[in-house]
């Protein structure tokens, strides 16, 4: 059933939702003349026409139409983009009980790997798309655990069927996650054909490679550098598992941006995670965002299961938040997206791809407001640029319908409560989907344990 809201959002394939509070960096084209408010969003009419928006007017300056919506001033936002998900690991628990470490998540991962069928990984997978679809995501990239060709294969297909039933939903877009060993080994150019096949984009975990006698990265060098040229025959981005550790020997940034350098790759480069970066003295994170810049690197946070996983120790309790420094890279005019990652798997036993739940998290922990200029992109218009979807996360003439609408009429309150009321529409459409159930995917599993 739909939130009980007191809004009808029509059925028809042409109306007006009026009075809208949009923020003002979420909006792709202003209509001249629209009022700003006291937090910076400006108050619009849109046209709805054929599942897309037609035009933008200023409030109450729209075409008179058989069917308007009085928002009466409620906050109307693009849905969401979560570009940073790991779906073919998520919803395993109970079968699998996190330690709260990443080691212990890459032991248990491997334990579960051989109960991956297609059955398993395509109930627990749709789990998660069905939670952000009813949250008010649109788009997903999820990293696909591809450590080995012969299990890859099994989770790729999966992430395939569901990118074809649920495209136009919630989009889907997989990135390999593997070992940096994998693409100097002798299966890397099958796992680049694999990817490219299933529409995906390459990527590994950068700090785990064992450095060499001398302590430095050569192995890791040779490693992107056969990363970029595969990436950049097939024309395909790259995304990546960085230094998600707070050893700071393990400090790749540096790397991966001469590699990117020395590669003339012109795709995107994501860099996930670099928590060890806030560790660092400032003077080297300032040289290290000017590197990353003149490499043109892009960054995606996660800091939920970071607030859960770093400086996590038996009876102590943490003395570090845990995430990059979120505010130097935008400082330095590098975009920072913020992505979900793991949800209820061996890395971190919560979450619900919530991705307003998430900026909430972010703009907390990172104290990304006073001002919070710029921050909302980070969970819409930042993320659809890092995937390659300009026309999602924003609200535009001619752009998708997608929509999430709050009984909220400030940013303060959206921020303040949990907007479980909200409404979302995917072109142009009501979702009316709710959000499913965990006892029942547990019950499809047989994953139902006396606890739960
Ligand atoms: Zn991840």
């Amino acid at each position: 059933m739909p939130p009980e809201t007191g809004l009808r959002i029509p059925q028809d394939n042409r109306f007006v939702l009026s009075n809208a509070r949009v923020p003002t960096e979420l909006v792709a084209d202003p209509p001249p003349g629209a009022t700003r408010d006291a937090e910076g969003a400006l108050l619009l009419d849109l046209l709805v026409q054929n599942g897309r928006i037609a035009a933008l007017f200023p409030a109450g300056m729209a075409p008179e139409t058989a069917c308007r919506v009085d928002l009466e001033g409620r906050h109307l936002w693009p849905a969401f983009i979560d570009m940073h998900t790991h779906l073919d690991c998520g919803h395993a628990i109970p079968r699998v009980r996190p330690d709260g470490t990443i080691h212990g998540g890459f032991s248990l991962t491997a334990e579960d790997w051989p109960r991956w069928t297609d059955e398993d990984l395509d109930l627990r997978m749709e789990f998660g798309i069905r939670c952000a679809h009813a949250h008010g995501v649109s788009a997903l990239r999820s990293h696909v655990d591809s450590e080995t060709l012969a299990y890859s294969q099994r989770h790729w297909r999966a992430l395939d069927r569901l990118r074809a039933k649920w495209a136009g939903k919630v989009d889907l877009q997989g990135v390999t996650i593997c070992a940096m060993e994998a693409w100097i080994g002798p299966e890397a150019r099958a796992l680049a054909d694999l990817a490219a096949d299933m529409g995906g984009i390459l990527g590994g975990v950068t700090d785990t490679l064992d450095r060499g006698e001398n302590g430095t990265y050569d192995a890791l060098g040779q490693a992107l550098d056969r990363l970029f040229a595969l990436a950049g025959e097939r024309e395909l981005d790259v995304d990546l598992h960085v230094d998600q550790t707070e050893d700071l020997s393990a400090f790749t940034i540096p790397e991966i941006a001469k590699a990117r350098l020395r590669s003339g790759f012109k795709g995107r480069v994501v860099l996930g995670h670099c928590v060890n970066l806030s560790l660092m003295p400032p003077e080297v994170i300032d040289r290290t965002l000017a590197l990353a810049r003149e490499a043109d690197l892009a960054f995606v946070s996660m800091p939920t299961p970071m607030m859960y996983l770093m400086d996590r120790k038996p009876g102590r309790t943490p003395r570090w938040r845990g995430v990059t420094t979120a505010n130097e890279i935008r400082a330095a005019g590098l975009p920072l997206a913020i992505g979900g990652d793991n949800c209820r798997d061996a890395w971190f036993a919560y979450g619900d791809h919530d991705m307003l739940d998430t900026l909430k998290q972010a703009i907390r922990v990172f104290q990304a407001d006073e001002p919070l200029t710029g921050s909302l992109a980070m969970a819409s218009r930042v993320p659809a640029d890092l995937i390659g979807r300009p026309d999602l996360g924003r609200i535009g003439a001619d752009l998708p319908a997608n929509l999430v609408i709050f009984q909220a009429r400030s940013l303060n309150v959206i921020l303040a409560r949990d907007q479980a009321d909200r409404i979302v529409l995917k072109n142009g459409r009501q979702v009316t989907d709710p959000l499913p159930q965990h006892h029942e995917l547990e019950a499809a599993l047989g994953l139902l344990d006396t606890a739960s």
